[in-house]
């Protein structure tokens, strides 16, 4: 007997945010004949934790954007509570602590556009009108983007009604904020989130910064159950709706024919035919290996991704440590360190692995999460951020040995702040690389990002080529390569938008 039917509407491959929340999005439109196909035993990708002697550690999670305070929902949050999706939230308590000992700055920003503009104030006297005036700008174009993600407006439209958007959407962070004519300082206390985004603040669109700035500047969350509570639970609600959800099957080749997918193969051997499928695969890995025959691979979808850079990839120590937080030096939540804020020097620095990495996140779970671990130990990852280039020479045997190194490195970095050498009191660690994510979900070349946003792929020109883009009739992807770029919160709009794509094109077919 077979797991499966002969014939769904909708196959989604992967069962992650985005695949879940496509699954969501389509039952609330009234598609019910669904099928998700995980390769894993567990829901979720990368929003996941793992158990180690006892320990439950947060594998990625550090800040979800998006989300805003019951009652006061933003865009995911919102998505969450009208599909009934009901995660146990708990705000982290600041935006960050950036230390820059080389730059005389040690400060914690927290949320609240205001407070934050103060907080700058505190450090670098008379900045207070013009960052507090740069973060509502950041808001308004936030705003804007929000609605223009889904409405077609006609130019003077966008003129009359979206005029900072407008104004702004061809320039970089830098050329914007350049404008505020604020001191170095000041910018270096605004900069850290760049690296949320993977490109340096001169490649940046400014939309981009502006959106990860009015977001995160309004709080941020993490799930009491770590960021596998939200795969449990969007996974018991896609189950609830009436999907079928099949773990332990990866999904081998998408089957198409004269240019419209007919189903999918799976690698344990079953076809099973679909009118629509979902892919969480990056359009690098279906392209080239999975659509069968290859032939029905139009060029144009291997010129476009020839043509997309892919984004950064991590590099993170997850660690338990014997000892409360303060005993090991860690005093906050979140912070960005390192010896420059120069985001073009980071990301040359980046670029090889043969120097210690200048610029890491550290993050201290139980400052938002108290019972994240048994009462005398803490719970910490550090991370970098660094282009999926840096790793593709790497030799197999290599491996181990870099992967030490490079963890060493980084807690050294960590220490120079903490001034705690934590070292003797790991009680569990663990190491992700590039190669890890894409051991673990198949992301191509280990990217977390997806496509790199940056002034020659911006998120206008996106909207622009999205017809364009669209090579095979029933395919939609719902990963981080798509239109809303990275991270949970933008995973889950991905996954939104790929069903949008179904339901247009099934209204189209239907003449509705
Ligand atoms: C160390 C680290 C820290 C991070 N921190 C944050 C953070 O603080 N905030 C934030 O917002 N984001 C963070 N991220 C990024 C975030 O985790 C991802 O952007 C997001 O989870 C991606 O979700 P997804 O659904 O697009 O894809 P994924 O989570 O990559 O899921 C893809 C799914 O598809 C499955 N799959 C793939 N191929 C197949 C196939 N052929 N057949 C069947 N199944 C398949 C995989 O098993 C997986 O379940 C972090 C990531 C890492 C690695």
């Amino acid at each position: 007997m077979s797991y499966f039917k002969d014939h769904y509407e909708v196959v989604i491959m992967g069962g992650a945010l985005a695949g879940m929340s496509a699954a969501l999005q389509l039952q609330a439109k009234g598609v019910k004949d669904i099928l998700i196909l995980e390769k894993h035993n567990l829901p979720g990708g990368l929003a996941t934790d793992f158990v180690r002697n006892g320990f439950e550690i947060e594998a990625t999670l550090h800040e979800m954007m998006s989300i805003g305070e019951k009652g006061n929902r933003l865009k995911v949050g919102q998505f969450f509570d009208d599909m009934g999706v009901d995660i146990d939230w708990l705000k982290v308590p600041e935006c960050y602590r950036v230390a820059l000992p080389n730059s005389g700055i040690d400060a914690i920003l927290h949320d609240g556009y205001e407070r934050a503009a103060k907080e700058v104030d505190a450090v670098v006297p008379g900045t207070y009108e013009k960052v507090h005036e740069l973060l509502l700008l950041c808001r308004r174009v936030y705003d804007s983007m929000n609605i223009l993600s889904v409405s077609h407006m006609s130019k003077l439209q966008m003129l009359l009604k979206h005029p900072d958007f407008v104004k702004t959407v061809g320039y970089s962070a830098t050329e914007v904020i350049n404008t505020f004519h604020l001191p170095k300082k000041a910018v270096e206390m605004l900069t850290p989130y760049w690296i949320y985004v993977g490109n340096r603040m001169d490649d940046l669109p400014f939309t981009i910064y502006a959106f990860l700035m009015a977001d995160y500047f309004t709080g941020s969350y993490v799930c009491r159950g770590y960021s596998h509570e939200m795969s449990m639970k969007l996974e018991r609600k896609v189950e609830e709706n009436g999907a079928q959800f099949e773990f332990k099957q990866e999904v081998d080749k998408i089957l198409v024919k004269d240019g419209k997918v007919y189903g999918v193969r799976t690698k344990s051997g079953y076809e099973i035919h679909c009118d629509y499928v979902i892919s969480a695969a990056y359009p690098n890995k279906v392209y080239t290996q999975m659509i069968e025959p290859l032939s029905e691979v139009p060029k144009g979808a291997i010129k476009m991704i020839n043509g997309l850079r892919l984004s950064v990839c991590p590099v993170s120590v997850i660690a338990v440590l014997e000892g409360t937080p303060e005993q090991n030096g860690i005093t906050n939540y979140s912070t960005f360190s390192g010896s420059t804020m120069d985001t073009n020097e980071i990301w040359e620095n980046y670029k090889n692995l043969t120097e210690p990495y200048n610029y890491i996140t550290t993050i201290c779970l139980n400052y938002a999460n108290p019972n994240c671990v048994p009462k005398g130990y803490c719970q910490i990852s550090i991370t970098a951020l660094v282009p999926v280039t840096a790793f593709e020479g790497l030799k197999e045997e290599d491996y181990f040995d870099l992967k030490r190194r490079l963890a060493n490195e980084m807690m050294e970095e960590c220490i120079k702040i903490t001034g705690v050498d934590f070292r003797p009191n790991i009680t569990e660690i663990e190491v992700e690389t590039p190669v890890t994510v894409s051991h673990y979900v198949g992301a191509w070349k280990g990217s977390i990002y997806g496509y790199t946003h940056s002034m020659d792929n911006h998120v206008v020109a996106r909207l622009g080529m999205k017809e364009e883009d669209h090579f095979i009739e029933g395919l939609e992807f719902a990963c981080s390569t798509g239109m809303s770029g990275n991270g949970m919160g933008p995973a889950v709009t991905n996954g939104r938008a790929a069903a949008k794509g179904v339901l247009d094109a099934k209204a189209a077919k239907e003449g509705k």
